[in-house]
């Protein structure tokens, strides 16, 4: 059985930032990675181009519980030491109104960058090795694969990932590794992910994209308020801003079981509502046919489902609906499409400034296992190097 000073389980983000930091400080490591090759999921990240961080980095982007321990890892390894860490492996970036991506706009520039510091620290990784099983020993840990091989660790950072697409590897299993030492963990939910409605709207609309301000209603209370895209589907609705606004409502409808909720839409976010009246009388007016007075203002599609009011001239029905229009939410699309997770191991039971456990020394976790939950916009990434950073740094 070999033997290492660290083994690192997941090769994610978090798996391989902590690897590079660990041999930084001249540990021996290995990285355990479940899938056939190390960083699937990053491949994917920012559609393609790897929103790898955001020029304003601070613990108000993430979940409210998680802000001392957002702060003391940051203050370790925040904004700018992520950027000078990224530099230092001469990876060229940019900044997209405040969105830090590689200069390529291409996540396998990340991925490589990334590989070759493994490489030319000569770490080594097992791939396809998935850990089954973990055991406290008198040197440390005996870890086991699911096919039975061994290795034996001084130390362990437990970077699995949390649920989402699990078809990349990070399907939840690590959890049951945090839970062999006692660690809880608070119920996980799909987060940034599409929204599963019954109405008629998505039928009309199917396919249309706007701008818009969307808002969670829960249990008749608005939530969050959201301005930027909606996208009307087969199955419901997407879009940045429906993604956004959608983490305090899986949390609600998985975690809470609560059914009462909806969000509220306003289609035309440039108008008052008295404006929009006024624009809409003022067409008519003018001798614009009943069915044509919000053309230019709205995509046409938005004619179907205001058929009724735009027939009618019903100018105050329009503008109900266009600026305060509700839809009751049944769900949302799952793991296969949540960007991120809400929830995972409680962060009250590791040391916020070293990651460690609280209840197995010598055991650390990093990256989206833990309940850290960031915005859309480079906070996840952000958050994944940052504690895998620090986690390295075990000694
Ligand atoms: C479509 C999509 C787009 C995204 N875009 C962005 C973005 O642009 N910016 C951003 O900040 N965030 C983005 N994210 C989120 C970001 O990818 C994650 O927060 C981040 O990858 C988490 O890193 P991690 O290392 O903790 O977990 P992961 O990247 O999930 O890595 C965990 C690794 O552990 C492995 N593993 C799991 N269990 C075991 C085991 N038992 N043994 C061995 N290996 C195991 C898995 O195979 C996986 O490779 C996006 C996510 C998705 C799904």
């Amino acid at each position: 059985m070999n033997q290492y000073d660290i083994v690192v389980i997941g090769g994610g983000a978090a798996g391989i930032v902590a690897a590079i930091s660990a041999k930084r400080k001249n540990a021996s490591v290995l990285i355990c990675e479940k899938m056939p090759q190390l960083g699937k999921k990053l491949l994917i990240t920012g559609a393609g181009r790897c929103n790898l961080s955001n020029q304003k980095l601070d613990a108000s982007f993430y979940n409210p519980e998680v802000k001392t321990l957002i702060e003391s890892v940051f203050a370790k390894f925040g904004k700018n030491e992520i950027e000078k860490f990224f530099n230092g492996l001469d990876l060229a970036m940019h900044s997209d109104k405040g969105r830090i991506f590689p200069r390529t706009n291409q996540a396998s520039s990340v991925l490589s960058i990334l590989e070759i510091e493994l490489g030319r620290l000569q770490i080594p990784s097992e791939c396809n090795c998935e850990i089954a099983n973990i055991q406290s020993s008198a040197d440390g840990f005996i870890l086991t694969s699911k096919t039975k091989k061994q290795f034996g660790s001084k130390k362990v950072i437990l970077a699995g990932g949390g649920k989402s697409y699990p078809a990349l590897g990070s399907d939840g299993n690590a959890y049951s590794i945090a839970k062999k030492f006692g660690h809880k963990l608070i119920e996980p939910v799909p987060s940034a992910v599409p929204l599963l409605m019954h109405d008629t709207w998505c039928h009309f609309l199917q396919g249309q994209k706007t701008t818009a301000i969307v808002t969670s209603v829960i249990n008749s209370t608005h939530v969050r308020k959201v301005a930027g895209e909606v996208l009307f589907t087969k199955y419901g609705i997407s879009g940045t801003a429906v993604l956004d606004i959608s983490d305090d409502i899986s949390v609600a409808f998985h975690r809470h079981k609560i059914k009462n909720i909806s969000i509220e839409i306003d289609f035309i976010p440039f108008l008052t509502k008295n404006e929009f009246v006024e624009t809409l009388t003022n067409r008519l007016k003018k001798g614009f046919p009943p069915e044509k007075i919000i053309t230019g203002i709205v995509s046409n599609k938005f004619s179907l489902p205001l058929s009724f009011q735009l027939k009618n001239a019903d100018v105050q029905g329009i503008a109900n609906l266009l600026k305060n229009k509700y839809f009751r939410i049944n769900g949302t699309r799952g793991w296969n499409e949540a960007e991120f997770t809400a929830g995972g191991i409680d962060t009250s039971e590791v040391n916020h400034r070293t990651l460690e456990s609280k209840l197995q020394k010598g055991f650390y976790l990093a990256g989206e296992i833990l309940d850290v939950n960031g915005v859309r916009g480079g906070y996840n990434l952000a958050w994944a190097w940052a504690s895998g950073f620090v986690a390295g740094l075990a000694q």
